[in-house]
């Protein structure tokens, strides 16, 4: 490095004389304000943090790219998928949910699965977890289910009975439960668990046909869980596990990569699917809608640093490239308008500007200031104008779809179907050995809550399937009989019967 490209200056460009000591009197008894390098390193370190994120706040990222190996364009006419061997660079972050930003990676917690495609046409986010299923369905919902997945605001200590209780009066949210429960709500790493958009999106092709699809990135490190056991320890000896696990092996050149599928509906099969398929606490079977090959994503470069493009990255599940757009999927049209908001709260109006978060097009607009702007665009700042700017071409107008009928609070009505996925997945899916984890974690953990509580949950469980809900009640002590019963009544009778 050259002499003068060390030299050490204030944030004005000023060199600096000393760095160790301060401004004072002969004596050294009283510091002098005008010691305006003192002042301005003080004043910036009082600045350092930002708002943790609400939720994700722990995460780890890299950058990488991502390949198209499958011709999709039958079904899409985005540009970033338009040719097999078109290569996109991309950001991923991974993250745990509920925990703050120093809290241990190994926690029982979904994973968030958040991937930016720098395309051509600007920014695409895919936005998802590593489940392919959510607690809820209407976004109305989201901040008491996060409410009960924090701290209990009196102890500011977890809450069993928080949890649970909101678990069983929401019985939509057995599968995902299910799922957080088994060992894959423990991933061994980062690497080693898959991503899903979770929510259908639409795909439209260049004839304006659309499609609703689901995207699964599946982990070609293979699936590796830890056992609660091991996360726990881990939690201890090394909280931040996933992230050095990421970072150190893509220092070793270890490049980690994930496979990227398509399930493909067609908007008549929507229609006819036997539960609404924009349902976001259910998966589309893959014996239905068949995985179809996309591409490949690698990460293969660690951020220089980790504050400037993983803790300054932003999401949204609204952005889309022309050939993606959102579903009717409630959960999702809540995500599209916090996720932005989250960020113009944490990071500013101007937070797509930070260089992580900019896209690699150009953006032409008449929005303009705002605190952290970076953009000198100058006149005209209105539209529309005579003086050539910038203007919209139909040519990227989304596919219609029809929303006839009464806008009100329309509820959902449970149903059996609300259960059925979870009992799949006990029932046909799960090993002897993963049902066993899946029971014990779940004992472990709502053995915390109150009885009522235990015994509403419990039958939440046996009617997703039998053995599941009898195996809870047996682990928690309680009678199997009696967890039947409640098992047969409808929700609002089982909610009436453990009110006290
Ligand atoms: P399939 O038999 O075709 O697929 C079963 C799926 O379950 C596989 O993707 C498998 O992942 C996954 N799986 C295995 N263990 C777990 C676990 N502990 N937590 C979450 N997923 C797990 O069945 P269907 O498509 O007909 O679905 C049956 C059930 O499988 C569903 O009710 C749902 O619970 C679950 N599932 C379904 C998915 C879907 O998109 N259809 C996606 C993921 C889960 P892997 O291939 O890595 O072993």
């Amino acid at each position: 490095m050259e002499e003068k490209n060390k030299r050490m200056t204030t944030n004005q460009g000023i060199p600096v004389d000393n760095d160790q000591a301060s401004i004072t009197t002969q004596n050294q008894h009283l510091t002098l304000l005008s010691d305006t390098h003192l002042v301005e390193k003080l004043a910036h370190f009082d600045r350092e943090r930002i708002p943790e994120r609400v939720v994700h706040a722990k995460g780890a990222g890299a950058h990488g790219y991502f390949e198209v190996t499958n011709d999709v364009t039958k079904y899409t006419c985005a540009s970033f998928l338009s040719q097999i061997g078109k290569k996109t660079e991309i950001l991923a972050r991974f993250s745990t949910v509920g925990g703050g930003r120093g809290s241990a990676d190994t926690a029982r917690d979904p994973r968030g699965f958040a991937v930016k495609f720098y395309t051509e046409e600007g920014n695409y986010d895919m936005v998802g977890n590593n489940t392919p299923v959510f607690f809820i369905r209407d976004a109305i919902k989201f901040p008491d289910f996060i409410h009960t997945q924090k701290k209990n605001p009196v102890s500011n200590l977890d809450d069993a009975d928080a949890f649970w209780d909101f678990m069983s009066l929401t019985p939509e949210s057995v599968h995902q439960a299910t799922i957080l429960f088994s060992d894959r709500g423990t991933p061994y790493s980062y690497r080693h668990m898959h991503g899903f958009t979770s929510h259908a999106y639409m795909w439209y092709n260049e004839k304006g046909e659309h499609f609703w699809i689901k995207l699964h990135f599946r982990t070609d490190q293979g699936i590796k869980n830890l056992t609660r056991q091991q996360a726990t320890e881990l939690a201890g000896t090394d909280p931040d596990h996933a992230t050095r696990d990421l970072f150190d092996s893509i220092k070793r050149g270890e490049h980690p990569s994930w496979s990227v599928y398509v399930q493909i509906m067609k908007p008549e099969e929507a229609d006819r699917y036997g539960f609404d398929a924009f349902d976001v606490t259910k998966t589309w079977s893959q014996k239905d809608y068949p995985l179809i090959p996309v591409g490949k994503m690698v990460l293969d470069r660690n951020p220089e640093n980790y504050f400037t493009e993983i803790e300054q990255a932003a999401f949204s599940p609204g952005n889309l490239v022309p050939g993606i757009a959102i579903s009717p999927d409630k959960m999702l049209q809540g995500r599209v308008f916090s996720y932005p908001d989250t960020h113009r709260h944490r990071l500013g109006a101007n937070f797509d500007m930070i260089p992580v978060n900019a896209p690699k097009t150009q953006v032409r607009n008449y929005q303009r200031d705002g605190a952290m702007n970076m953009h000198s665009y100058g006149a005209p700042n209105y539209y529309p104008n005579s003086f050539d700017g910038p203007a919209p071409d139909k040519k990227y107008a989304v596919p219609p779809v029809d929303v006839a009928g009464i806008a009100a609070r329309h509820e959902y009505q449970l149903s059996d179907m609300d259960y059925q996925q979870a009992g799949v997945l006990y029932g046909r899916v799960l090993s002897e050995y993963d049902k066993t984890n899946l029971v014990d974690n779940i004992v472990s953990h709502i053995k915390n809550a109150a009885r009522r509580i235990q015994l509403r949950q419990a039958a939440v469980f046996y009617k997703a399937h039998e053995e599941y809900g009898t195996r809870v009640a047996q682990g928690l002590g309680l009678d199997v009989g009696e967890v039947k019963k409640l098992a047969e009544m409808s929700h609002e009778e089982r909610v009436k019967a453990t009110a006290q």
